[in-house]
C-alpha cells in the first residue's frame, strides 16, 4: 500500500507518464503554475494497464489507476492519429500500427510511418488528424479534455525534429510544413496535445480561483 499524498498545500498534480518529453512539454505549457510530477517521481514504476478500445477509455484507465494506488490528483493522456481514408485508423492503435501489420516492434516510429505510407499508396485523400484526450481526476471527480489538429499525411518523410509520425504529418495551419520541420514551441502552440493541455490548464486555473486550492 502506498502512502497517501496531500495535494491541498503543495498543489501537486501527477501526470501518469514517464515520458520526459511529454513532462517537459506539459511543464512548459503550464508555466510552473502547477507542480507537475511524473510517475517515477512518486515512486510508481508499474506498467499501467492501457487496454480500453478508445482514447477516452485509456486515458481514464491510466488516471484512475494512479489515483487509486497513489491517492493523488492526477491526469493521463492518450493520443491517436485518425486517417480519413482508413476510416479513422490507426486511432487507439497508433503506437502499435506497424507492429500490428508486421512492420516491426511496437512504438517503432519508422515501422509505423512505413506502414502508414504503404497503406496510403495511390490514395489521393491524405486528410488526417491527431486527437489527444486528457483525463483528469481531481478530488475524485473525472474531467475530460480534447485537443485536435487537422492535417495531411505527406508522401514521404521530411524534417528531423519531433517524434513518432511528425516527419509525415503536416498540420493544415502550418503552410505545408511537417511537425518535424517546426520548432518545438511552434508545434506545441497548435498541436493536439498542446491544445488539450491548454484546456486542462484553463480548467485548473478557474478551479483554483473558485476554490482557492489546486
Ligand atoms: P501517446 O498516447 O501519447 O503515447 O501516443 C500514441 C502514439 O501516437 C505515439 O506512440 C506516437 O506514435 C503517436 N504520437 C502521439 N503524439 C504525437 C506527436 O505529437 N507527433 C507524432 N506522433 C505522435
Amino acid at each position: 500500500m502506498n502512502e497517501p499524498m496531500t495535494t491541498t498545500n503543495n498543489a501537486l498534480l501527477v501526470m501518469a507518464t514517464n515520458n520526459a518529453h511529454k513532462l517537459s512539454e506539459v511543464r512548459q505549457i503550464l508555466e510552473n503554475r502547477f507542480l507537475v510530477k511524473g510517475l517515477t517521481e512518486i515512486g510508481c514504476h508499474e506498467d499501467i494497464p492501457e487496454t480500453a478500445d478508445t482514447l477516452e477509455g485509456n486515458a481514464l484507465q491510466k488516471a484512475h489507476y494512479v489515483h487509486e494506488h497513489y491517492h493523488v490528483d492526477c491526469f493521463a493522456d492518450d493520443t491517436g492519429l485518425e486517417v480519413e481514408a482508413l476510416n479513422g485508423a490507426p486511432g487507439v492503435f497508433t503506437a502499435r500500427f506497424g507492429e500490428m501489420n508486421g512492420y516491426g516492434e511496437s512504438h517503432d516510429a519508422n515501422a509505423n510511418i512505413q506502414c502508414l505510407l504503404d497503406k496510403l499508396t495511390g490514395q489521393s485523400n491524405r486528410r488526417a488528424r491527431f486527437r489527444t484526450i486528457i483525463a483528469l481526476i481531481l478530488d475524485g471527480e473525472e474531467h475530460l479534455f480534447e485537443g485536435v489538429v487537422e492535417g495531411i499525411i505527406l508522401e514521404a518523410k521530411v524534417g528531423v525534429g519531433g517524434f513518432g509520425y511528425d516527419p509525415i504529418f503536416a498540420p493544415l495551419e502550418a503552410d505545408g510544413k511537417a511537425f518535424a520541420e517546426m520548432k518545438a514551441a511552434d508545434k506545441n502552440k497548435i498541436s493536439h496535445r498542446g491544445r488539450a493541455i491548454e484546456k486542462l490548464c484553463c480548467f485548473l486555473q478557474s478551479n483554483r480561483n473558485n476554490n482557492n486550492k489546486l
